[in-house]
């Protein structure tokens, strides 16, 4: 079983996720601040955002794009998420 978490976007305690989606700093933060039902939301949202802007994710300026969204939709804070 997942642990629960208190997640910042939905603010309610929820189950998280099993395991770290992400690489590095982001997905720990993920990892410790998501609920799975925002995070599922934020993989159909992203998905979008990847076909709507074209972007590429073997590019680095797309994948820093893709992470400041994600953060501004997750309501994740900027200061700890940088080192990702
Ligand atoms: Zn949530």
């Amino acid at each position: 079983m997942p642990a629960t978490v208190l997640c910042a976007r939905c603010q309610e305690e929820k189950p998280g996720l099993e395991s770290a989606p992400l690489g590095g700093a982001n997905g720990a933060l993920v990892l410790e601040n998501v609920c799975a039902d925002c995070w599922a939301e934020w993989r159909e949202t992203s998905a979008q955002l990847i076909n709507h802007h074209g972007l590429v994710l073997g590019n680095p300026h797309h994948r820093s794009q893709l992470r400041q969204a994600m953060r501004e939709f997750l309501a994740l804070d900027e200061e700890e998420a940088e080192a990702g």
